[in-house]
């Protein structure tokens, strides 16, 4: 089956063409031709992105199996953030307000300070079977994940915490209101990318509708009717000047298709 998407809308950085996009409801290894979107929030799309696809209702889901919790790769983080407290289930506190589908939070090994999905994962689905946690690459912001995540099984341990939810909560409150996809791009080691462009002079900059936000530096919002073209000039003029100015290669956290 397939949906049209109009990923202006679709996208949180409100950027992108409309799409005929696959919607998978099985699993299929004829299905990996094709770029896998979850909620698109942290993609930025060209005019002219790959084939894509995402998954269908049959992959949002939510099941306890003995000691394991099982998710469908569909299910919006912020579903299995309110499921957790229901069932007193502890380690899922820092996806409350990460936007996004687990399966995009598992590939982007999707984390808030400290807390990060590679310390409760501990196999996913994929067209070849499951593959253990150990065997998936995952560091800062990063995984080695090449095919389309179906579901995941995750460590099942009591002990949800409001608290906590509050306190990671807490840190969103300087958080950019207008679209974006967070933070542009990855911090490198023992620094800020958000100070670094802030360095070079770029913190509030604005390219057409698109700028660096003025709250905070590492995202990149969009104004109303920003552009693909005008994100990327963005995204090349911090790049040179950090490198420049400090020698240091600013990597992109956002996915450009
Ligand atoms: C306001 C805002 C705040 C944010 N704050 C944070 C934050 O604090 N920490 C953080 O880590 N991120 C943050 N992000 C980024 C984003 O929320 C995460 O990267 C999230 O995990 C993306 O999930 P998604 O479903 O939207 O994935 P998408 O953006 O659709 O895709 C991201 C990547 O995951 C892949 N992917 C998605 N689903 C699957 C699947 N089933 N199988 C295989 N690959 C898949 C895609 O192919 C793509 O490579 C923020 C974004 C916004 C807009």
């Amino acid at each position: 089956m397939k949906r049209s998407i109009d990923f202006s809308r679709y996208s949180s950085i409100k950027i992108g063409p409309i799409c005929e996009v696959e919607v998978i409801e099985r699993i299929d290894p004829a299905y990996e031709r094709l770029f896998l979107v979850g909620k698109a929030n942290n993609l930025l799309l060209s005019s002219t992105p790959p084939p894509l696809a995402i998954l269908g209702k049959n992959f949002d889901y939510i099941r306890i199996e003995e000691n394991e919790l099982i998710i469908g790769a569909a299910t919006p983080t912020g579903k299995v953030v309110s499921f957790c407290k229901r069932h007193n289930i502890a380690g899922f506190e820092f996806l409350a307000k990460l936007p996004g589908t687990i399966g995009g939070a598992v590939r982007m090994n999707a984390g808030v300070k400290e807390y990060e999905i590679k310390n409760v994962l501990r196999w996913v689905r994929t067209y070849q079977g499951k593959i253990l946690a150990k065997d998936l690459g995952l560091k800062y912001r990063q995984s080695s994940i090449d095919s389309i995540v179906y579901e995941a099984g995750f460590t099942l341990q009591r002990g949800y915490s409001e608290k906590l939810r509050q306190q990671l909560l807490a840190l969103r409150s300087n958080q950019p209101k207008e679209p974006s996809a967070g933070s542009v791009f990855k911090n490198p080691p023992g620094e800020y990318a958000g100070r670094l462009i802030e360095a070079v002079g770029l913190k509030g900059k604005r390219v057409g509708n698109m700028a660096f936000s003025p709250i905070h530096a590492n995202f990149l919002v969009n104004l109303g009717g920003g552009t693909y073209v005008e994100a990327m000039a963005l995204i090349k003029e911090a790049k040179e000047k950090v490198l420049d100015k400090y020698g240091i290669v600013l990597q992109e956290e956002i996915i450009v298709l």
